[in-house]
């Protein structure tokens, strides 16, 4: 089993994937000072779980994520990965070739991988146990670390012997089952009380279960009625909109129907006015011929009159012809006398009988022309006669047609009337429907004034909707980032539980004191426990606080010195090594009372104050930290020492110190009480911002 390959990505110093090839036999890395050759084996050690960030030069977690140069902006995770070439099988997995991956995001979460599978820290810890490859094996060993392991006390020695000789594995398996044997002790202890607690509890906590039931009923049947009506509202508005349309539809094809009705209308009235021109004009035509014909009328009876004087005349003429023939008649009979007298002359005057022949041969010619004309007078009467006849006729048919067009005149004065009374009636009749199209135009605009509005609400209502839509979002984004630093969290405080509960990181005498009281409740009894414990120290603080106190953070502050007694008595009984303590009642501190600074910047202030403790440990941190001043830098540290004659101890804040006898310790700090100080505050603190997150 060799290291083959490892990959690097965003680790430290290696921004770019960097892939490191090791072949078999020894591999030296080269490098000047800085270049990242530490940084290798930090990653290492990373992988295989390293928690501690002091052990890799780091103060918290996001310190291994690339933090940039000046040319370049920072990363935002971490990658490292090693290849095991597990062809010989040592590995307790059937892979020949074993990749454990190990990642972390500037959020904090992280995660390691084996052969690309997520896995627990466990897994990973397993997996390499009894190897002699681990975080704490002997197979990674830093700078200074072979100075450690020499001065060492052979305790702790034995464990690196321990997991040469591979039987760790079965010491943490039995460590592990007593831990669990008695963490399920505890457990159904604290279930015990819990029960008892909550069975207390139960009946308000019954009420107020069933109120916030009952509120979380209603709330949903409340959310329902919200959701319904919203939806109602919606349906509601979009029936409406249908029905508005609808009747804009409707309103629309009325008004073409109304408009083609005017149309129609006007083009009757057109009609009409035509036809009553036509109809004027006829009776004009009419009342023209009328005038025509009563002029003929009034001709035919001037020519009647006329004919009549003719007849008259004529009658007059025939009774004076007559007149003329009883004359002529008369004459005729004179003549007659006469011829007789003068047949009687004839007889008498025989001589003038020629005579007498001769005359009456003329008047007989002159009887004859009369009688010819007479016959031609009287053609002539026959003859007005039948012309009268004629005009007579002919003014009963002009009577005629005179009357026929003063009925015509009348019907058509009727008809006229009509058509008149019919125009109004459509006028009136088009008023009305305009009146109507004005209604109907008023509610078709307050129709779509609502329309208007109802749309303006939809998208008002829409954009609620958007905006809830984005805030729903929003809180799901926040949710979902909260939610990863609960689990986060959650990792970290089981974390801290597991270090509390195994006690690690303290001597061995102090760890199984420290579990002989957990067991123990009287041995307990008067036991505060680990100094480094109880005190909780500002971050930046931390470097000078150690290296004050040292390894004092492990002493055990109890009661009274019965207590101290009491505990070292069960140490030796048990045969458990040493630990120091710290009685309350017995320890008392002092603080400086005369600190000299004269304007010196840098001077931070009194370690006793830096620190926070319960009151009750006052005199302890007196003891400890009250003659103890800390400052920036040793520059600071010597001024500050020479001007009070060295009367206090003074810490600078990387952790170097000068001692009231001049002594001056300093140099690399590293840290061998990993996570001890303030643990329990950290906890407090995480639990507090879990508890808010949740
Ligand atoms: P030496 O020979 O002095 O021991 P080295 O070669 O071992 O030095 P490292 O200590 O491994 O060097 O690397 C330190 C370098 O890594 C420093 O230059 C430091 O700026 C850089 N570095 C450490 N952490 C980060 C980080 N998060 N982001 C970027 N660079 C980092």
């Amino acid at each position: 089993m060799y290291l083959k390959r490892l990959e690097l990505q965003g680790f430290k110093s290696f921004a770019d994937k960097t892939v490191l090839e090791f072949r078999p036999g020894i591999t030296s890395v080269i490098g000047p000072n800085g270049s990242g050759k530490s940084n290798i084996s930090d990653s290492i050690r990373w992988v295989l779980g390293e928690q501690s960030m002091k052990s890799l030069r780091g103060s918290k977690s996001e310190d291994i994520i690339f933090a940039g140069t000046q040319s370049r902006k920072s990363l935002g995770f971490a990658e490292s990965s090693i290849v095991i070439d597990n062809t010989d099988g040592k590995l307790p997995i059937e892979f020949s070739e074993v990749t454990v991956t190990r990642r972390i995001y500037r959020s904090g979460e992280s995660g390691y991988y084996i052969n690309k599978t997520p896995c627990r820290l466990k897994d990973v810890l397993e997996l390499f146990m009894d190897t002699g490859i681990g975080k704490d094996g002997y197979s990674i060993i830093g700078q200074g670390k072979i100075d450690e392991i020499l001065s060492n006390k052979s305790e702790d020695r034995r464990a690196i012997f321990e997991e040469a000789a591979g039987i760790v594995k079965y010491r943490v398996r039995k460590a592990d089952s007593e831990k669990k044997l008695e963490q399920t002790k505890l457990n159904l202890l604290r279930i015990n009380d819990i029960l008892s607690e909550i069975e207390a509890n139960i009946e308000p906590l019954k009420k107020q279960s069933e109120k916030a039931k009952k509120f979380l009923d209603l709330r949903e049947e409340l959310k329902g009625i919200e959701i319904g009506l919203f939806l109602y509202n919606i349906d509601n508005y979009k029936e409406k909109i249908a029905e508005i349309a609808k009747n804009i539809e409707v309103f629309a094809n009325q008004k073409n129907d109304e408009d083609a009705k005017m149309q129609e209308k006007q083009t009757l009235k057109e009609n009409l006015k035509s036809a009553i021109d036509e109809i004027t004009l006829k009776i004009e035509e009419t009342q023209n011929l009328s005038f025509e014909m009563r002029e003929k009328q009034e001709k035919i009876n001037s020519d009647i009159n006329i004919a009549n004087e003719r007849i008259a005349n004529n009658r007059e003429n025939f009774d004076r012809y007559l007149k003329e023939i009883e004359e002529v008649n008369l004459r005729i009979s004179e003549l007659e006398e006469e011829k007789k007298q003068r047949l009687e002359k004839k007889t008498n005057l025989s001589s003038n009988r020629e005579k007498f022949a001769k005359e009456l041969e003329q008047k007989e010619k002159e009887l004859e022309e009369i009688s010819t004309k007479l016959s031609a007078e009287e053609k002539k009467i026959e003859e007005k006669k039948k012309k009268v006849e004629e005009n007579t006729d002919l003014k009963y048919e002009k009577a005629t047609l005179i009357n026929t067009q003063e009925v015509n005149y009348e019907n058509l004065e009727k008809r006229e009337k009509t058509v008149k009374n019919e125009i109004s009636n459509t006028i009136s009749e088009l008023d009305q429907k305009r009146l109507e199209k004005d209604e109907i135009s008023k509610t078709f605009y307050e129709i779509e004034a609502k329309r208007n509005d109802a749309s303006k609400k939809l998208e008002e209502i829409n954009e609620k909707k958007e905006q809830s839509i984005s805030k729903l979002k929003e809180y799901q984004d926040k949710i979902n980032a909260l939610s990863s630093e609960v689990r986060v969290k959650d990792s970290k405080l089981k974390f801290l539980s597991d270090m509390e509960k195994e006690k690690e990181g303290y001597i061995r005498s102090v760890k199984s004191l420290l579990l002989d009281c957990d067991k123990d409740s009287n041995l307990k009894k008067g036991m505060h426990g680990v100094l480094a414990n109880i005190i909780s120290v500002p971050k930046e603080y931390e470097t000078a606080i150690e290296m004050t106190l040292g390894q004092t953070l492990q002493n055990i502050v109890t009661d009274t010195e019965e207590d101290a007694k009491k505990l070292i008595e069960h140490l030796r009984k048990n045969n458990l090594g040493r630990a120091s303590f710290l009685p309350i009642a017995s320890v008392k501190g002092k603080k400086v009372d005369r600190l000299i600074k004269n304007n010196l910047g840098g001077v931070i202030g009194i370690a006793s104050d830096l620190v926070k403790v319960n009151k009750k440990y006052e005199s302890i941190i007196l003891n400890l930290l009250g003659r103890t001043v800390i400052v920036d830098t040793m520059e600071t540290a010597i001024i500050l020492a020479r001007q009070n004659r060295y009367s206090f101890r003074i810490v600078t804040l990387k952790g170097d110190v000068i001692n009231p006898s001049g002594a001056i310790t300093g140099g690399s700090a590293t840290t061998k009480f990993n996570n001890i100080i303030g643990r329990t505050t950290r906890d407090t603190r995480i639990r507090k911002r879990y508890k808010k997150i949740k």
